[in-house]
């Protein structure tokens, strides 16, 4: 089952500009919360604060209960694939997903068992594909190997950051099924973070809106629909947009 995540009044400043705003959040352990905000609104700041990658200037960071705030990302039991995939192009699908293994002293027969499970879990035959360099893939096999590679080390909690931006709209609607088959079946807490509506209503439990640095509303998605907070949350999730 996946831990429980926790911010109580985080705020992160990049030089004197204050992108988090006295955050407070509560994650629980396996549940799917969609960051949901226009560009710009903190959404990626908060997911890396999560992960570790960011120290707040104010507040704390709990996972499972732990407060991790002084911890660093490989400490945490998270795992997070970014934006860009961050994949390694001239490596083969084998050296990529086993990658996050590789830091965590595992022994060979073991990665390349965990490998093999991880590249199933995101329908890729590993006979076919182990040995395939990632470059000679397509973008939606490319982010099935970031997946794989997010996946293989079990996390308790999975951060993703628009992790299925550069792909079409009917493959992206097929690795949002899979994400939610996976979700069910591992039971990992998942922070999925996305610009789009109809992706956030898609994979979340719950929603966190988030403009300027704050969570405006969070709540069920037929919450933010049926009772929006205010103006800003009626209009993200009007027909205007
Ligand atoms: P989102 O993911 O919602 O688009 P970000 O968390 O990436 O938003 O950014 C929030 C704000 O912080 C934006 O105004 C962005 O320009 C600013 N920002 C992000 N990263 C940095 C950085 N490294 N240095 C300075 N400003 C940054
Ligand atoms: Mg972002």
């Amino acid at each position: 089952m996946g831990l429980s995540v926790e911010l109580k009044d985080v705020s992160v400043q990049y030089g004197s500009f204050q992108a988090l705003k006295g955050v407070s959040l509560f994650v629980e352990g396996g549940e799917g919360l969609v960051l949901l905000g226009p560009s710009g609104s903190g959404k990626s700041t908060l997911l890396r604060t999560i992960a570790g990658l960011i120290t707040p200037t104010r507040g704390r960071v709990y996972i499972g209960g732990r407060d991790v705030t002084e911890l660093p990302p490989d400490k945490r039991g998270v795992s997070m694939l970014f934006q860009d995939l961050a994949l390694f192009p001239h490596l083969d699908v084998f050296e990529n997903v086993a990658f996050g293994l590789r830091i965590r002293k595992v022994s060979d027969d073991e990665v390349r068992r965990k490998v093999r499970w991880a590249l199933e879990l995101v329908r890729l035959d590993p006979d076919l594909f182990l040995k395939r360099r990632v470059y000679e893939l397509s973008g939606g096999q490319q982010q099935r190997v970031a997946l794989a590679r997010a996946l293989v080390v079990e996390p308790e909690v999975l951060l993703l950051d628009e992790p299925f931006s550069h792909v079409d709209l009917d493959i992206k609607n097929r690795l949002l099924e899979e994400l939610k088959i996976l979700h069910n079946k591992l039971g990992f807490t998942l922070v999925y973070v996305t610009h789009d509506r109809f992706e956030a209503v898609e994979i979340g439990d719950r929603i966190a809106l988030m403009k300027e640095g704050e969570i405006v509303q969070v709540g069920k998605p037929i919450e933010l629909y049926k009772k929006p907070k205010n103006r800003f949350v009626a209009e993200f999730f009007g027909e205007a947009n």
